[in-house]
């Protein structure tokens, strides 16, 4: 079946089972066409709250799923692709978190969204890349705060913030390998570009660029530049260039590829679809503490707040 046959059969299946599709911005370019929305952890995470959908198609990687079934118990949410899952997110488990937290004692657990269901319900509150300088700034100031998974994040909210960061030794293998010199060769090669880099990458990378952004803010200042130098996954400049095709815009490193974000396609999308298969569930003991755990990020994080 070619590709645009694929999507018209994707539609019709999902107004016949009134479902809603939702693809994270790492997603392959071809999985847009099928998309209700578009968007970073944390907007997903709010349109999976507010669709109230019987069936939620989730393309992208598994806790983002997850998350998705945390915030609307009610819907199905199926993961087209159930290996899809997260290096990142893997490197922190429950039970070393709890072991943690008993050696450090008195301390506040800020989780980014980048972890399982069981993590997050060890948490007192949830982030994601865009609001983690705001969530780390509403807890009281004198608080030692566990920062985990990511090291590149916390050390960029340590910096933004001032605070007293502890962080989890994780990193995301996509983007804590880029450098100061590919910021170096990507400002010769186009050096009108603004150079705009994602908080997973290492501090120093960031120093050097002009922005720091999620995702979803690299979209929002890509309204702003003709030409951009995108510090994340590769892929991220086909959905820039999805909403402003006319913008010219460079990744950092072509080879900083998320394998599991392109294990999705259009012909599992369908299969799932179809079948209603990998399907993903929370314990119910598990997604209430979770729950409470975004909950409070979404509290802080609302745009009018
Ligand atoms: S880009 Fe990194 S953090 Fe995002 S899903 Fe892939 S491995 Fe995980």
């Amino acid at each position: 079946m070619n590709q645009a046959t694929l999507v018209t059969e994707i539609k019709q299946l999902k107004r016949t089972k009134s479902a809603v599709i939702l693809a994270h911005n790492y997603q392959p370019r071809e999985i847009y066409e099928i998309a209700d929305f578009i968007g970073d952890s944390l907007e997903l995470a709010r349109k999976a709250e507010q669709t109230g959908a019987p069936l939620l198609l989730f393309c992208g990687v598994r806790f983002m799923a997850e998350t998705a079934k945390l915030l609307s118990p009610d819907s199905r949410v199926i993961l087209p692709e159930p290996k899809a899952g997260c290096e990142l997110a893997e490197m922190a488990t429950a039970e070393q978190m709890r072991n943690k937290k008993k050696e450090m004692g008195d301390v506040v657990t800020v989780t980014y969204v980048n972890t399982t269901a069981e993590v997050k319900a060890e948490s007192d509150i949830c982030c994601t890349s865009a609001n983690a300088v705001k969530v780390v700034n509403s807890l009281p100031e004198n608080r030692r705060i566990l920062f985990v998974p990511d090291k590149n994040l916390a050390a960029y909210v340590a910096q933004e913030t001032g605070r007293n960061i502890v962080p989890w030794e994780g990193f995301c293998y996509v983007h804590a390998f880029f450098t100061v010199d590919d910021v170096r060769r990507a400002r010769k090669e186009h050096p009108d570009a603004v150079v705009i880099s994602h908080p997973e990458c290492p501090i120093d990378v960031l120093n050097a660029s002009d922005r720091v952004a999620s995702t979803g803010g690299m979209l929002k200042l890509a309204e702003q530049y003709d030409e951009l130098v995108l510090g994340t996954e590769a892929g991220m400049c086909a959905r820039v260039s999805y909403d402003h095709p006319e913008k010219r815009c460079y990744p950092l490193k072509p080879d900083a590829i998320c394998k599991n974000m392109k294990r999705t396609s259009l012909e599992k999308a369908m299969q799932a679809l179809k079948d209603e298969t990998g399907e993903v569930t929370v314990p119910e003991e598990i997604a209430g503490k979770a729950r409470a755990a975004i909950e409070r990020m979404m509290s802080v994080s609302r745009p009018n707040r």
